[in-house]
């Protein structure tokens, strides 16, 4: 789960990290009362959306008086922002944060990332601040410091010390950069998080470093341990068709192809899509509809394929385990009376009654159903009738 900048900044917040004050507002006319609220005579105004490169897509704002932090805040929100992160559609701003504005001395890069390579949590610096980060890792990687924390031990003075000698701070600096890494890192431990960059930190006028930005995302899985976390869910971000799967024990995940996927299994659906790759095709989605696969399942899991307008063809690829096949086959033709499919249907089902969930979807004889004997030959024919069909 991602939250927002404002929300990563509050939880920064109870650990004691320095960050600009700000107010989040969601209508024009409340900006002028935030930053009187907030004082000084410099703000920024920015768009909260959950994805980078705001300041790039017009996003972010430095306002030098309260006519230019309402001017701004009212055309940044209702704005579709578009950034490297957000797609070609881009996404609408609902929320606006405005925040002191900070003098800077000079912008870094510091972030945590579970390593999946080490098995575990890995902290990055760079001078490169500002800058994308991916960039500066494949132009100039020597140019990013690593350290890997055992979460056994923990953040050390040791880790610190390397990050600040990687980075040539001065030893007045590395003191306030060493506090400041340490309580990022509990941010991230105490709350099962699975990255937080911090792009830029800045270094203001006091020696003090700021987090000036903050990017939090945390594992689904611990959720349920951190109720004031999953509060800060806005599904204004998140894809509607992801959320409605979830509500159904569908795990689904949107993407840009016109081959839809419908598979039992992560593992199974996983190589679905490398086959339909193989075969020259693009997947649409990703799609588990779990060990439980029900005629229920089945419609709904068309029902949300087919929410997306790209999908040309539909390749269904259960493997009848602990599912029989013949219950699916009888599943597939309940959910085309339920759901208008409407495109091409592949349907390979193997394993346990295989034989009789050929014979129903044979005799039931509905023209958009297309049997595929293995899993090469679905992907062949729906890569080929994705292809074909207007
Ligand atoms: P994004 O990474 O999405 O573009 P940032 O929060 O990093 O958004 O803001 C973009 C740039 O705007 C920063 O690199 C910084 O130069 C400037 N900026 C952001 N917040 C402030 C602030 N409170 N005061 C001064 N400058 C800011
Ligand atoms: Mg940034």
């Amino acid at each position: 789960m991602n939250i927002h900048e404002y929300q990563a900044k509050q939880i920064f917040a109870n650990y004691n990290i320095p960050i600009p004050t700000g107010k989040m507002i969601k209508r024009a006319e409340d900006a002028k009362t935030a930053a009187q609220e907030i004082g000084g005579n410099i703000w920024a105004v920015k768009a909260q959306i959950h994805a980078g490169g705001r300041g790039k897509g017009g996003g972010v704002k430095l306002a030098r008086n309260l006519e230019e932090v309402e001017k701004y805040a009212s055309e940044i929100l209702g704005m579709t922002l578009i950034t490297h992160q957000t797609g070609k559609a881009g996404k609408l701003v609902k929320k606006v944060y405005i925040e002191g504005g900070v003098d800077i001395q000079k912008e870094f890069y510091l972030g945590i990332v579970l390593d999946r390579t080490a098995e575990i949590p890995v902290m990055m610096a760079s001078t490169e601040g500002g800058m994308e980060i991916e960039k500066v890792a494949a132009e100039t990687p020597g140019k990013i410091v690593k350290i890997a924390i055992d979460p056994l031990i923990g953040f050390q003075g040791f880790h610190a010390r390397e990050l600040a000698f990687g980075m040539n701070l001065p030893k007045i600096q590395t003191r306030s950069f060493s506090k400041f890494a340490k309580a990022l890192y509990e941010v991230y431990s105490k709350n099962d998080a699975s990255l937080i960059e911090i792009n830029p930190l800045i270094l203001n006028e006091e020696d003090q470093f700021v987090a000036l930005d903050a990017k939090m995302n945390f594992d689904d899985n611990a959720l349920f341990r951190h109720q004031s976390i999953e509060a800060m869910r806005d599904l204004n971000e998140e894809e509607p068709t992801e959320t409605e799967a979830k509500k159904y024990g569908l795990s689904y995940v949107k993407l840009d192809g016109n081959v839809g996927c419908m598979v039992n299994g992560a593992g199974l659906a996983m190589s679905t899509m490398d086959i339909i790759k193989y075969e020259g095709g693009e997947p649409a989605n990703f799609l588990d509809v779990g060990g439980a696969a029900s005629a229920e399942t089945v419609a709904k899991g068309f029902e949300i394929i087919l929410e997306d307008k790209n999908v040309k063809a539909i390749f269904v690829n259960i493997f009848g385990g602990i599912v029989r096949c013949d219950r699916i086959a009888k599943g597939i033709l309940e959910a085309t009376k339920k759901t208008e499919v409407g495109v091409p249907l592949v349907v390979r089902l193997d394993g346990t009654n295989a034989e009789e969930a050929a014979i129903i979807l044979d005799n039931a004889d509905i023209e958009i159903i297309i049997t595929a004997s293995d899993l090469a030959d679905g992907a062949k024919k729906v890569v080929s009738a994705a292809k074909g069909a207007k």
